[in-house]
């Protein structure tokens, strides 16, 4: 493809994706797919001869589109979203025209100095602690997922508590890690990649609020030292994926350095969250942390992949991840004045993923990133009072950001019924937890695209569909949404 081929049919590519956006609304929200139907669509095997653009965009509408579960849709309020935005799609655009692989500065000086430079913006545009920044003892690298952050931040303690031992030696000490009953199932998959072993994660019993119980984990931790295990690694969670639960980081913090344990915050969800001022009491507390990530992929206008991870200390991140094989050396490592961030992550290769989120950033600006979050959690405090008000439903969590879970009264065979009924008809996409053993629906409000007449209209899809199979209350105190 000559250059001139690229801009045409980049052109065509572009108004494919924008004509898509237009019409977002008009898919069904969740895939109606059965498994294997769109393998079933495609040729055996692949073309012998190369096929012109149209012929892809035609599949992509015919073959693919069906296929896809739309989590750009202002309607899908389940999991938590994935933001994309046309600013960080413009960006990932550059990057994928670029093609630098930045595994170290001097493959490509610009993709780590950027990358560097916008996560020291995003320390300040948080108010995160200034040891996260480059310019202090820390600093800050993109990863693919909050997944991969927790798997760094584990094996960087696991070498500090072992004096650097563990890399070299394996693992031969019992080394126990914490996170709360509540925590994502990836710092469990965390410490079984890491050879830590899953008999050796200590799950916290979390208050009615589903947030960690400090005293519990102050006793595990003694009970844990009496055995002669050695605690080393605690995850506390910022905005819990069951409930958006909110761990407090202040006591947790103290109990760690008081036995000098690392402390990594999971804030994959909330984190955006503090972009706002008035909702930064979600960090109180995370000066205290080690390391720390949130994912601007999640909840800040940022097209997936896109987790940002920061440590306070990176010399401890940089001597655990290091491995530097002759072919890599060059005079701009040896001389100590860069960063590589091949040293900061698993993989060697890396993308230039800084430009999305620095079009995002300069795109919106910090007031436009404070309107996106804050509209979700107006929006969510307001659904919030519509279940407070229907006698047939309830809150199963506080809601302080934009997660609401509420069930249906009538038990769990209800609730299935309801959310497989919402789900089916396509306009609405919900997922549930477990809370105290119930079923639990989720509904997460923090799509680029969603907007108050969304929300009004799931809530009105949610009581009709709870309607079909109960019939509705009757007597005062009833308010239609948004009354
Ligand atoms: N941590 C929390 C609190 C989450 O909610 C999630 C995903 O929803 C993750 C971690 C995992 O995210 P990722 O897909 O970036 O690994």
């Amino acid at each position: 493809m000559t250059p001139e081929e690229f801009r045409l049919s980049g052109y065509a590519v572009v108004d494919w994706i924008a004509r898509y956006m237009e019409e977002l609304e008009d898919y069904p929200v969740l895939s109606p797919a059965r498994p294997g139907e769109i393998r079933a669509r495609l040729p055996p095997r692949a073309p012998e001869a190369g096929e012109p653009l149209e012929a892809m965009l035609r599949d992509l509408d015919e073959i693919v589109l069906p296929g896809v579960t739309h989590w750009q849709s202002p309607n899908f309020f389940a999991y938590f979203s994935a933001n994309a935005s046309a600013p960080a799609i413009l960006g990932d655009l550059v990057s994928s025209g670029l093609g630098v692989q930045g595994m170290l500065w001097a493959t490509s000086p610009a993709a780590t100095e950027l990358e560097t430079h916008v996560l020291d913006w995003l320390v300040e545009m948080l108010d995160l602690p200034e040891e996260f920044s480059s310019r202090s003892s820390g600093g800050g690298v993109i990863q693919d997922t909050a997944s991969s952050a927790a798997l760094c931040a584990l094996l960087a303690a696991r070498e500090r508590v072992s004096d650097f031992q563990i890399n070299q030696r394996g693992v031969d000490r019992p080394l126990v890690a914490y996170a709360s009953a509540q925590a994502h199932s990836s710092i469990e998959k965390a410490v079984k990649v890491a050879g830590i072993g899953r008999e050796n994660l200590t799950l916290i019993d979390v208050d009615e609020r589903y947030a960690m119980r400090p005293q519990a984990l102050v006793e595990a931790i003694r009970a844990d030292k009496e055995v002669g295990r050695i605690p080393f690694f605690v995850a506390a969670t910022v905005g819990t994926t069951s409930s958006s639960a909110i761990d407090p980081l202040k006591a947790i913090g103290e109990i760690c350095r008081g036995h000098h344990l690392w402390l990594h915050v999971d804030a994959a969800y909330a984190g955006s969250a503090a972009v706002c001022p008035e909702l930064r009491f979600i960090h109180d507390g995370v000066e205290l942390a080690t390391s720390y990530c949130f994912n601007p992929h999640k909840w800040l206008l940022t097209n997936f992949d896109c987790d940002v991870f920061y440590v306070a200390d990176r010399a401890t991140l940089i001597r655990t991840l290091s491995v530097l094989p002759e072919y890599l050396k060059n005079r701009a490592t040896e001389s100590g004045a860069v960063l590589d961030y091949r040293d900061w992550h698993v993989p060697l290769g890396r993308r230039f993923r800084a430009l999305k989120l620095w079009f995002v950033i300069r795109h919106y600006g910090v007031e436009g990133l404070r309107r996106h979050i804050r509209r979700h959690v107006a929006l969510a405090k307001e659904f919030a009072t519509w279940v407070e008000e229907d006698a047939r439903f309830e809150l199963a969590a506080p809601v302080p950001l934009s997660l609401v879970c509420f069930r249906h009264v009538g038990g769990d065979e209800v609730n299935q019924r309801l959310m497989d009924r919402l789900n089916a008809s396509g306009e609405i996409y919900l997922t549930h937890t477990k809370l105290d053993d119930k079923l639990t629906l989720r509904l997460a409000i923090c799509g680029t695209y969603t907007e108050h007449r969304h929300v009004e209209q799931a809530w009105r899809l949610i009581r009709e569909a709870a309607a079909m199979g109960h019939p509705e209350p009757t007597g005062p105190g009833k308010a239609e949404p948004g009354q």
